[in-house]
């Protein structure tokens, strides 16, 4: 078996019967758009995520679009979020005409830096987006606790966290994505949940919130021809809906197979110089959607093609700080962690299909190039 950085495939086959006769079902029902398994889908969702509504959507950035149009957010209002995630967040609020506020992150953590959110508070602040990067939650207590003395609302990307569990000092435990005003996330065939396409939803304890997002994601139609918001479509569709109800059955197993392929990967690393294993946060519970190391004093591209040469994939997550990116340029500020991250990040294959077999080779080609 080849290996790759996610292996949908292995993953399929194990499910493809059931998967297949479920999918079946839904294409003889013709019930393609809003059918049965995605209201079934979002009552399960919710009943794991302990939330009280979920809302399924189109994808992940387009749950982040509901989520900042439910907020009644106006063009020039200031959104915080990460220097150092993935475009979408940043993209969804430049083009609602707001205003992105990029902020640099923890180094240990790659989450956003709590320090770096209250200096970049301004009166024309209206939102928090922390991104739980990697698998891990941002510092959510902290961020609240701001966010409720600057009187911000909070929507949390879970994107990449989906099933991480926050403990807060007092014990409380709460699901990733289910602490801020909304959650948002994406089921892309990659993630930890993922879906055999594009998929995404929106969480929230809200009432209020829950019936603005459903409306938004449905025209602003708020009964049959009805339109007293100016909404999108969004929708996910009965397929989809049915392939996640599927795997959201599978998920914890599918969590502890990525915290043991994590495990296997920190007992080797852990003691050599030239890697930094991720670091655990102590509030938050890691899923592994990526095992980003961080390289020490080595030739990260030259490790990077000495392991593609052994048909080993990796990948950089992510090369350019979205302030230096054209579409979003902003330097204006200094970001010391995000430009030292996006120089020494790397990251190994991480899914819940890899075996001793394979993680042994990886790690012995990664071990001889560095003794090298
Ligand atoms: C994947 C991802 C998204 C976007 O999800 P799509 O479903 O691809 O639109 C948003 N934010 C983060 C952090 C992501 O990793």
């Amino acid at each position: 078996m080849p290996i790759q950085m996610v292996d949908l495939k292995t993953q399929h086959e194990k499910l493809q019967p059931e998967l297949n006769q479920k999918i079946l079902e839904v294409v003889e029902n013709a019930s393609y758009i809003k059918g049965k398994e995605v209201q079934d889908f979002e009552n399960e969702l919710a009943a794991y995520l302990n939330v009280k509504h979920v809302i399924a959507c189109a994808n992940g950035t387009d749950a982040l679009q509901l989520a900042m149009m439910a907020l009644d957010l106006k063009p020039g209002d200031e959104v915080i979020t990460a220097n150092f995630t993935y475009v979408a967040t940043a993209e969804i609020i430049a083009l609602l005409q707001l205003k992105p506020v990029l902020v640099d992150v923890d180094r240990d953590t790659f989450n956003i830096n709590i320090e770096e959110i209250r200096a970049a508070i301004t009166p024309k602040t209206k939102a928090i987006v922390p991104v739980h990067l990697f698998g891990q939650c941002a510092e959510m207590e902290s961020l609240l606790a701001l966010a409720k003395e600057f009187n911000l609302y909070v929507i949390e990307d879970t994107a990449q966290a989906i099933s991480a569990q926050y403990t807060f000092s007092n014990g409380t435990k709460a699901m990733a994505g289910t602490m801020g005003d909304i959650g948002t996330t994406s089921f892309f065939p990659s993630k930890n949940l993922g879906c055999m396409g594009d998929g995404g939803a929106v969480f929230t304890n809200s009432d209020a919130l829950a019936e603005k997002l459903r409306i938004i994601a449905n025209h602003g139609q708020t009964k049959m021809y009805y339109h007293d918001f100016i909404g999108v479509n969004s929708r996910l569709d009965t397929i989809q809906a049915a392939v996640l109800r599927i795997k959201l059955r599978k998920l914890d197993e599918y969590c502890q197979s990525r915290a043991k392929a994590a495990k296997y990967y920190d007992e080797y690393f852990g003691n050599i110089k030239e890697l930094i294993i991720p670091v655990r946060s102590k509030k938050s519970s890691h899923v592994f959607h990526q095992y980003v190391l961080k390289t020490n004093g080595i030739d990260r591209d030259a490790l990077k093609e000495f392991l593609n040469k052994k048909d080993i994939p990796c990948n950089i997550y992510y090369p350019v700080p979205l302030n230096k990116q054209k579409a979003y340029w902003d330097n204006s500020r200094i970001f010391t962690n995000t430009d030292y991250l996006c120089d020494i990040v790397f990251a190994l294959p991480m899914h819940t299909e890899l075996n001793e077999d394979q993680q042994q080779y990886i790690v012995k080609e990664v071990i001889e190039f560095i003794k090298k």
